[in-house]
C-alpha cells in the first residue's frame, strides 16, 4: 500500500510540475518579450535585461509557491535572475547547456530519493528540474530553470504514515492470528491421522476418520477411511471365514466322536452298532477330507493361482465333464446332455476351467430331483461362453446374491444332505475371474438355474 501511494505522490508532483512548466514559460517568454519592446520604446538607453529582471521581480518576488522554484541564466549559464538562492540548484553538467544547444527542454532529476524513504522516516520524493530554452532581451539564448519540491506530496505521505503503519501492523496481527488458527486446524487434522494410523497398527480398525470438507487434508482422509473399511471388511470376511471352516470341521469331529464312544460302549458286545459306528466315522472322515481338500483349493486358488496357458479342445473336456457327472449321480436316473458335436479350440488352463465346470455340473445334478442336466459351448467373437443348466429346484431370487459367498448354502440344501460345504461356487468364481473371466447365474425357483462363464478365448 505505501508503494501505491508514494508512487501515486510521485505521478502527481510530475504533473503539477509539468503544468507549471507550462505556465511559467509563457509567462517569462512574454516578459523577456516586453521587456525588449519597453527599452526600445525608453527615451534614455537602458538595458532590456535590466528591465526583464525588474518586471520578473515584480511579477514573482516572493510570490511563487513554496515547492516552485524559477531561475533564469544567460549565455554563459551565469545564474542572472531567481526566485530565491535555493533555486540555482547544481545540476549535472551538460543538462543545461544541452537545453541551450538542442533548442529543446530537458527534464533533470535532481535527487533520486528511495521511495522507501517514507516508511519510517520523513517521506523524500525526487526534485524534479526542467531546463527551457529561452531567447534573452539581448538577443542571445539563456535557459530558465523550473524546479518542482514535491513538499505537498512528502506531507500526503507522511499524513498517511501513521494510520498506514497501523493498518500494516494490523494486517500482519490478523495473518498472525488466521495462520495460527489454520496450523491449529491443520495439525489436528494431522494430529487424528496419526492416531488413526496408530489405532490401525493396534489392530483396531473401527477408527473414522472426519472426512468433511472439499480439500486436500479432507481428500487424505476419505481414501484412508476407504482404505480401513476395506481393511475392516476384509479382516471381518477373515475370521468369518475361520469361524465357518472351524464349524464345519467341528461337526464331522463332533460325528467321529460320538461314534467311537458308541464303539467303546458297545462295539465289542454288538456287531451291528460296530459296523454302523464304522461306515458313520468313514463317512465322517470322508467329509473332513473333502472339506480340507476343498479349504486348501480355495486358499492356494485365491493365494496363488497360477494358470496354464495351452491350446486345447473346450468341447472334449466338457464331454469328459459330463460323462464323470453322470457316473457319479448315476443312481438319481438325470439325463445329462453334453455340448454340440465339434471342436471348440481356446487358450488357457483345462485342468482348471474343467474344475470349475465340474463345480458347476455336480450342482445342477445335486440340486436336481430328476430332470435334465445340460452343458452347453458357444462362441462369441473372443469370448468361449459355456452354459449349465438344470431342472432342478432352483434358487430363490433372495439367495442369488448370496451363492458365490464362501461356505453360503441355502437352508434348502442345507436340511438335504448333498454333503457340501458351500465352498464349491466360491472356487469356480476364483478360478473364472482368475482366467480373465466371469460368471453369473440366472434361475427361477423350482424350474432350474443356469450357470453362464464367459471367458476369454484366447489367440486360439
Ligand atoms: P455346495 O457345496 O453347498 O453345493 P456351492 O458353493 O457349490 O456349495 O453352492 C452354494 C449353494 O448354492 C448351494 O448350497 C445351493 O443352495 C445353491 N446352488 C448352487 N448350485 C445350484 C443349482 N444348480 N441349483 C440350485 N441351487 C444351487
Amino acid at each position: 500500500s505505501y508503494a501505491v501511494v508514494s508512487d501515486g505522490m510521485m505521478s502527481a508532483a510530475q504533473e503539477r510540475l509539468e503544468r507549471m512548466v507550462v505556465d511559467s514559460r509563457r509567462i517569462v517568454k512574454l516578459q523577456v518579450e516586453s521587456a525588449r519592446d519597453d527599452a526600445e520604446k525608453a527615451d534614455v538607453p537602458i538595458d532590456p535585461q535590466e528591465v526583464l529582471l525588474q518586471r520578473l521581480e515584480l511579477i514573482y518576488g516572493g510570490r511563487t509557491p513554496s515547492e516552485l522554484q524559477l531561475a533564469l541564466y544567460d549565455a554563459r549559464l551565469e545564474p542572472i535572475w531567481g526566485s530565491s538562492q535555493s533555486a540555482f540548484i547544481e545540476v549535472g553538467a551538460g543538462s543545461r547547456s544541452a537545453a541551450i544547444d538542442e533548442g529543446r527542454t530537458v527534464p533533470t532529476t535532481i535527487e533520486e530519493a528511495s521511495p522507501l524513504r517514507g516508511l519510517v522516516r520523513p517521506a523524500t520524493l525526487p526534485v524534479q528540474t526542467v531546463h527551457i530554452p529561452l531567447e534573452l532581451p539581448d538577443g542571445t539564448t539563456g535557459v530558465l530553470d523550473i524546479t518542482y519540491f514535491p513538499l505537498r506530496e512528502e506531507q500526503a505521505i507522511d499524513a498517511i504514515r501513521a494510520p498506514m503503519f497501523a493498518l500494516a501492523v494490523s494486517a500482519m496481527l490478523i495473518m498472525v492470528v488466521m495462520m495460527q488458527v489454520s496450523m491449529g486446524w491443520v495439525l489436528k487434522l494431522v494430529d487424528d491421522l496419526r492416531r488413526a494410523a496408530e489405532s490401525i497398527d493396534a489392530g483396531r480398525l473401527d477408527v473414522h476418520l472426519p472426512d468433511e470438507g472439499k480439500h486436500e487434508i479432507g481428500d487424505l482422509a476419505r481414501s484412508l477411511n476407504a482404505l480401513i473399511d476395506r481393511l475392516r471388511r476384509k479382516s471381518e470376511a477373515q475370521a468369518r471365514f475361520i469361524a465357518d471352516a472351524s464349524h464345519e470341521l467341528a461337526t464331522p469331529v463332533a460325528g467321529i466322536r460320538g461314534y467311537t464312544n458308541i464303539l467303546r460302549a458297545w462295539g465289542a458286545d454288538d456287531p451291528e452298532v460296530r459296523d454302523e459306528a464304522v461306515s458313520a466315522i468313514d463317512r465322517e472322515s470322508r467329509r473332513m477330507a473333502r472339506l480340507c481338500s476343498d479349504l486348501l483349493a480355495l486358499i492356494r486358488d485365491e493365494r496363488t493361482l497360477t494358470l496354464r496357458s495351452v491350446r486345447f479342445d473346450l468341447n472334449a473336456r466338457c464331454r469328459e465333464t459330463l460323462a464323470a457327472a453322470a457316473t457319479r449321480h448315476m443312481s438319481k436316473g438325470l439325463e445329462f446332455i453334453g455340448p454340440d458335436e465339434g471342436q471348440l479350440i481356446m487358450v488357457g488352463d483345462p485342468d482348471r476351467i474343467e474344475d470349475a465346470i465340474s463345480i458347476l455340473v455336480d450342482n445342477a445334478a445335486k440340486y436336481t430331483k430328476a430332470g435334465i442336466v445340460s452343458l452347453k459351448t458357444r462362441r462369441k467373437r473372443d469370448t468361449v461362453v459355456i452354459e449349465v443348466a438344470d431342472t432342478g429346484e432352483g434358487i430363490p431370487a433372495r439367495e442369488v446374491a448370496s451363492i458365490f459367498d464362501r461356505f453360503y448354502r441355502s437352508d434348502a440344501s442345507r436340511s438335504q444332505e448333498t454333503g457340501g460345504f458351500g465352498l464349491g461356487l466360491p472356487i469356480a468364481k476364483t478360478i473364472i475371474e482368475g482366467a480373465g473371466g466371469t460368471i453369473e447365474v440366472a434361475s427361477t425357483e423350482g424350474e432350474g438355474s443356469v450357470f453362464t462363464i464367459r471367458l476369454p478365448r484366447g489367440h486360439a
